[in-house]
């Protein structure tokens, strides 16, 4: 409202605005799978492309279906950079079918996957898992930082006349994603080794770069059963979690129960925000407190 409303003065004083409202049509279309790398296509070619983000907030992503709708408006994007989720594979002959050229980006090829789960090794498994991958990659920013270059080549390769913008943008995007990671390192180099509970597993990556553990209460994507709470209450008995992690979305009852038994803090932290750099402090801050 307070934009638009910015967006009329700004117009009549003469300035446009980074969304033209009337001439949607006129800005090339840029898909993402979910929000963060909203903010890293922003970073680097600012209001030269418009980014339509698929999933919204608050949904759990492994089980979401997109709507015809979503679909349509997608239709007209030059590129999509993917992250290899299920929803996705579900769509992507519709979109490439009616949008040939659609340059489609897998942000997860050439990474070393971690199989689903594999931080949760602490002694005996609770959970076992059956070789899926897991595709929270964004959760490290050192992935990001090589995921990023694939965005800059995308986007310079489709919009070569602002090469020289897309350059020093993108150096400073690398410079703050470096600066982020180093910042991560220095606040949680204390706490090595500790464990964090999660209500989903999503914090593999986050984990295996700053030396943490997850004890997932979530099991092979199900809601967990009584007995699993149980299991994973007598694990996070055992390892003190530094916190809980709950998150929006997803069934977060056996982590709340456990924390509270235990008197773990807990933090609601929604990995799909678009504030990466401040969302991603804010999660080892959590963990640090
Ligand atoms: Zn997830």
């Amino acid at each position: 409202m307070v934009k638009n409303f910015l967006c009329v003065i700004l117009i009549c004083f003469g300035f446009s605005c980074s969304k033209q409202h009337n001439d949607v049509d006129s800005t090339p279309k840029i898909l993402v799978s979910i929000a963060p790398y909203e903010s890293f296509v922003k970073a680097i070619a600012g209001d030269t492309v418009d980014v339509e983000v698929l999933i919204p907030a608050g949904v759990n992503i492994h089980t979401y279906e997109p709507t015809p709708k979503q679909v349509e408006r997608a239709i007209a994007a030059k590129a999509w950079f993917r992250i290899d989720e299920l929803f996705e594979k579900r769509i992507v002959r519709a979109l490439k079918e009616k949008n040939e050229s659609m340059e489609l980006v897998n942000l997860q090829d050439g990474l070393t996957l971690l199989p689903s789960h594999d931080a949760i090794a602490l002694g005996e498994h609770v959970c076992h898992h059956h070789g899926a991958e897991d595709l929270h990659t964004w959760l490290s920013p050192r992935i990001v930082t090589i995921q990023v270059e694939k965005i800059y080549d995308t986007l310079v390769s489709l919009f070569p006349e602002h090469e020289a913008m897309y350059e020093k943008n993108y150096h400073v995007l690398v410079n703050s994603l470096d600066s982020l990671d180093t910042h991560i390192a220095s606040i949680l180099a204390p706490y090595s080794d500790s464990v964090i509970l999660v209500s989903h597993p999503a914090f593999a990556y986050f984990c295996h770069e700053y030396d943490l553990k997850q004890l997932s209460v979530e099991c092979e994507g199900k809601d967990p059963k009584p007995r699993d709470v149980e299991a994973i209450f007598l694990q996070a008995e055992r390892y003190h979690p530094r916190v809980a992690i709950l998150q929006l979305g997803f069934n977060n009852r056996g982590a709340e129960l456990i924390a509270k038994k235990l008197d773990i803090r807990t933090l609601t932290f929604n990995p799909y925000s678009a504030d990466y750099l401040q969302n991603m402090t804010r999660l080892a801050e959590a963990i640090a407190e």
